[in-house]
C-alpha cells in the first residue's frame, strides 16, 4: 500500500511518530500520540509543509494516507472541506485573518473525523495574530487539528509553542533530493545529481536550479568569482558584479509576484467600481500592498545576496577538500579543473581564512550592512594570495 509518507524526504523519524498519531487518533479521542497542536521546524527546503500536508492527509483519509482516495487528493489540492492550507502571500499574517480562520473552523468536521489548518508560515503571524490563534489552540475538546510549520522554534512565539508538540524535520541529504528529482520530477540522473550538490540538501532549490537554464548560468558566472581577482580593481568589479546578478535574480522572481498581488487585490475591490469610497479604500489597500513589496524585495536581493556568497563558500569547501586530498564529494564537480588548479596554487590556510571571510560578510549583511561596501571588502580578502 502507498503512503503519503513515503514522499517526505529523508524524514524517517518524523513519518513515523506521524503515522502513530494518524494510528492513535482513530480511537477519536486526543492522547499522548495524537495531541491537536504540532509545530513542524527544519531548514528552509526540508519540506515542512509537505511533512504537515502528508498528517492532514493522513488523519482525514480511511486509509491512513494512501495518497490516492478522493479525500487524500483534495486534501492536498485545497479542495477538502475539513482541509485548510494557509499559505501566506504577503510578508505576515494579520489578526483579521486569523479570526476570520477561525470563525471559518468554528464548525464541526463535515465527514465528522478531524478538521486541519495547516499554517506554513506560523513564524509570519503578527503578535496580535498570535494571541487570537493562542485562544483557539487552548481550547481543549475541538475537532481541530492546527499544524504550524516555521524554521526554528524560535520563530513560534512561546505561549504558542508550550501548547503544541514539537517535530524538527532534517536537511535531506544529497542523495534523497537527487532520488526525488528523479523518480518525481523526471530530471536525468546527472543534471540530478549536479542540482542536489549545488543547492545542499534543498529540496525546492535544487528542482529550481535543475529546471532553470538562467539560474544555472547566474551560479556560473558567480563561480568564476574567485579566478577573476588578479588586482584590487578586479575585486570591485567582481564585488559589483556578484551584487548585479544577485539583484537581477530576485527581481525576476518578485516582479510577476507584485503585479498578480495588486490584480487580485484590485479585483477584491471590484475593479473599475465607480463608487468613491470603494475607490479610496481600494487606492489605500494598493498603498499598502506596495509598501509591503518593497520591503519584501529588498529582502529577497539580500536573500539572492546571501545564497550567492553560499555558492562562493563552497568553491573554497571545494578547494579545502582537494587541498587535504578528499575529492569524493566535491559539490561543484562541473570546476573539477579550475578547483584542482587553483588548489595546487594557493597556501594551505588560506582557503580556510577566505572561508570565515564569507561567514563574516554573510553576518553583517544579517545585521544590514550595506551590500556593495560588505562585498567590496569581502572581494578584497578573497583576492589576496
Ligand atoms: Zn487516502
Amino acid at each position: 500500500m502507498s503512503s503519503v509518507f513515503e514522499d517526505l524526504v529523508g524524514q524517517e523519524h518524523i513519518s513515523h511518530i506521524l503515522m502513530g498519531a494518524v494510528s492513535a487518533s482513530r480511537t477519536g479521542s486526543v492522547s499522548q500520540e495524537m495531541t491537536h497542536a504540532w509545530v513542524f521546524t527544519g531548514p528552509p527546503g526540508s519540506g515542512r509543509s509537505s511533512a504537515a500536508v502528508a498528517f492532514a492527509q493522513a488523519l482525514i483519509c480511511s486509509n491512513h494516507g494512501c495518497g490516492d482516495c478522493n479525500e487524500c487528493q483534495s486534501a492536498a489540492t485545497g479542495g477538502h472541506p475539513d482541509v485548510e492550507v494557509i499559505r501566506t502571500e504577503g510578508l505576515s499574517i494579520k489578526v483579521e485573518e486569523i479570526r476570520e480562520l477561525l470563525t471559518r473552523v468554528a464548525w464541526a468536521p463535515s465527514m465528522g473525523g478531524w478538521r486541519v489548518v495547516v499554517m506554513e508560515d506560523a513564524d509570519r503571524l503578527t503578535e496580535s495574530a498570535a494571541n487570537a490563534l493562542l485562544k483557539a489552540i487552548e481550547e481543549t475538546g475541538t475537532r481541530t487539528v492546527w499544524l504550524l510549520c516555521a524554521p526554528t522554534l524560535h520563530d513560534v512565539l512561546p505561549t504558542i509553542r508550550s501548547r503544541c508538540r514539537h517535530l524538527q524535520l532534517r536537511t535531506p541529504s544529497i542523495e534523497a533530493v537527487k532520488q526525488v528529482l528523479i523518480k518525481r520530477d523526471n530530471i536525468s540522473p546527472t543534471m540530478a545529481d549536479f542540482a542536489a550538490r549545488v543547492s545542499q540538501g534543498h529540496i525546492g532549490r535544487a528542482k529550481y536550479f535543475a529546471t532553470n537554464e538562467s539560474v544555472r548560468s547566474n551560479r556560473r558566472m558567480i563561480m568564476q568569482l574567485p579566478l577573476q581577482l588578479g588586482s584590487l580593481a578586479a575585486a570591485f568589479q567582481a564585488a559589483q558584479s556578484l551584487i548585479d546578478i544577485a539583484t537581477e535574480e530576485a527581481s525576476a522572481s518578485s516582479e510577476s509576484r507584485d503585479e498578480k498581488e495588486i490584480e487580485k487585490l484590485q479585483e477584491a475591490y471590484g475593479k473599475g467600481a465607480t463608487g468613491r469610497g470603494m475607490a479610496t479604500g481600494a487606492a489605500k489597500a494598493v498603498k499598502e500592498l506596495e509598501k509591503e513589496q518593497k520591503s519584501r524585495a529588498t529582502r529577497m536581493v539580500r536573500d539572492s545576496i546571501d545564497g550567492a556568497l553560499l555558492g562562493l563558500a563552497t568553491f573554497y569547501r571545494d578547494v579545502l577538500m582537494v587541498q587535504s586530498g578528499v575529492t569524493g564529494s566535491m559539490i561543484n564537480s562541473d570546476m573539477r579543473f579550475e578547483i584542482e588548479n587553483y588548489a595546487s596554487n594557493c597556501p594551505d590556510h588560506s582557503a580556510v581564512e577566505k572561508l570565515r571571510a564569507i561567514m563574516e560578510a554573510r553576518n553583517h549583511l544579517a545585521m544590514n550592512a550595506a551590500p556593495l561596501v560588505t562585498c567590496e571588502a569581502l572581494m578584497c580578502v578573497l583576492a589576496r594570495k
